[in-house]
């Protein structure tokens, strides 16, 4: 993986919509927006079009702002590729939440207070992520054919690396979604269906339901700019431009994957420290006790037990625990 020798960057700012540069060519700039919201900041991009005609994607990171590895994989692999290999295009965010990055504020938005992968598609009323969100799906996601969302563990969450795609009901954009994820490669595979109280307001979730099929991947824990869990990153992208027609070649078949129906994201009963005696990718047991919560005084406030068997799939990795926080999920087949 390296840098394409002889790429040149046609350097041009976007407003609102980013425009195709000619075939065979890279474009990039930053991006900004008419909204009065949005006036003060700008997100860079990169668009690769290909020399022959073939499927858009969207390659985007960021949407939680420590999650290196993502980030670092989409800048790594828009400079690696070469648009003379490249049917179709891509048009490339690194980093959605703009604001949040250099605060380094885990999972929020440091100007609303709001998960923007709780927003999508957005609301231009909202508040500035749901603008933010808004914008961005209308200029980056919408028109695109494949969604690939790159995420990791943010600041305070180590996990397994899965991919994750939003069930429809759409069975044509379902087996697309499914397939794209099985193309990237992570050892697991998660179909998230609709469910009370369920994860919502995704960007594959909106993706989906605009009809791009996509997926979510999730590699890198903990703040960390690690080089294994970039590289697992960079090859699954990869593998999905192989998959989509994009690139000539087979995606590299992962040894397995395990399929996901069921992801079950518990939170704590008490408000204290939190203990783990399980850890990310660790397979358990209906019952079996995976940690604890203590107080300050190092009493044991609630013992947590596996609500079903399954893999734990991520772990909040820091003690601090409200009542109610989110401590891990356990995926199940
Ligand atoms: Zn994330």
């Amino acid at each position: 993986m390296r840098d394409v020798p002889t790429a040149t960057y046609d350097e041009v700012d976007a407003l609102d919509t980013i425009e195709l540069p000619p075939p065979g060519t890279i474009r990039r700039g930053m991006l900004r927006f008419s909204h009065p919201t949005l006036v003060e900041w700008s997100w860079p991009y990169t668009a690769i079009r290909g020399t022959a005609d073939g499927p858009h994607l969207a390659l985007t990171s960021g949407v939680h702002p420590a999650e290196y590895p993502a980030m670092e994989a989409n800048i790594r692999f828009m400079r690696s590729l070469d648009p003379a290999a490249l049917r179709g295009s891509i048009v490339s965010l690194p980093l959605i939440d703009v604001p949040a990055f250099l605060p380094r504020t885990p999972f929020v938005c440091p100007i609303d207070g709001k998960n923007p992968n709780r927003c999508f598609p957005g609301d231009l009323n909202g508040t500035f992520s749901d603008v933010m969100v808004d914008a961005i799906f209308r200029s980056v996601i919408q028109p695109a054919d494949a969604l690939v969302d790159l995420h990791g563990g943010d600041m305070v969450e180590a996990l397994a690396p899965f991919s994750i795609y939003s069930v429809t009901g759409n069975d044509e954009i379902d087996n697309r979604s499914a397939a794209i994820g099985r193309a990237f490669g992570l050892p697991y595979l998660i179909a998230n269906r609709p469910q009370p109280g369920g994860l919502g307001g995704t960007s594959v979730q909106a993706a989906a339901a605009a009809g791009v099929p996509g997926i979510i991947t999730e590699a890198g824990s903990s703040g960390l700019l690690t080089e294994p869990e970039t590289r697992m990153l960079v090859e699954g992208v990869e593998n999905v431009l192989r998959h989509l027609g994009m690139l000539d070649g087979e995606p590299r078949q992962a040894s397995s994957i395990v399929e996901i129906d069921r992801f079950t994201w518990m939170n704590s009963p008490a408000e204290g420290m939190w203990y783990p005696s399980v850890a990310v990718g660790d397979t358990v047991t209906e019952g079996q006790t995976i940690g604890r919560i203590g107080d300050l005084f190092g009493e044991t406030l609630a013992e947590i037990t596996a609500p079903h068997a399954g893999d734990i799939l991520f772990i909040t990795s820091s003690p601090a625990m409200r009542r109610d926080g989110l401590i891990l999920a356990i995926g199940a087949r």
